[in-house]
């Protein structure tokens, strides 16, 4: 059965995308521990990112650092952390998150409760930053 992410990427369930290319995709996290928290994920459909094949692991980073960087400029941090869990959804998936400080990246803080206006008017925020480093 396709995992929650892939049923994602193929429009199935909505997100709030970020970007998109061939091979990896972007949206915001749905439990956000800050705004503009990010999961970037590969196309292809592989639970754990160190089972990735070396190609799609090395250029999942490069994607990421695109999206990093328009997610810095479009919320307020000093500099966007990266996880890597994996417990809940058995699909590869980097977590990027806007940090002020180390415990911004506690995933066992209180999620933020964002309406799906906020939601998309942060999307739009960094898709439109990221639009200019075109
Ligand atoms: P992990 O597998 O890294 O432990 O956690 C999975 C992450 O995916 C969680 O932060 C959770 O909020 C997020 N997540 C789970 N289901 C969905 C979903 O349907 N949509 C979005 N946007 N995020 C999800």
């Amino acid at each position: 059965m396709a995992s929650i992410f892939t049923k994602i990427i193929n429009g199935e369930i909505p997100c709030y995308k970020i970007a998109e290319d061939d091979n990896y995709f972007a949206f915001l996290d749905i439990n956000p521990l800050a705004k503009g928290h990010t999961l970037v994920i590969p196309k292809k459909e592989v639970d754990y990112l160190f089972d990735l094949d070396d190609n799609t692991l090395k250029g999942i980073i490069v994607f990421a650092k695109k999206v990093a960087g328009a997610i810095q400029k479009s919320m307020p941090c000093q500099r966007i952390g990266v996880a890597v869990l994996g417990l809940e959804v058995p699909h590869a998936h980097m977590h990027l998150v806007p940090l002020q400080t180390e415990a911004d990246i506690n995933f066992s803080n209180p999620k933020l409760k964002l309406s799906g206006e906020e939601m998309a008017a942060i999307a739009e925020k960094i898709r439109t930053e990221l639009k200019q480093k075109q």
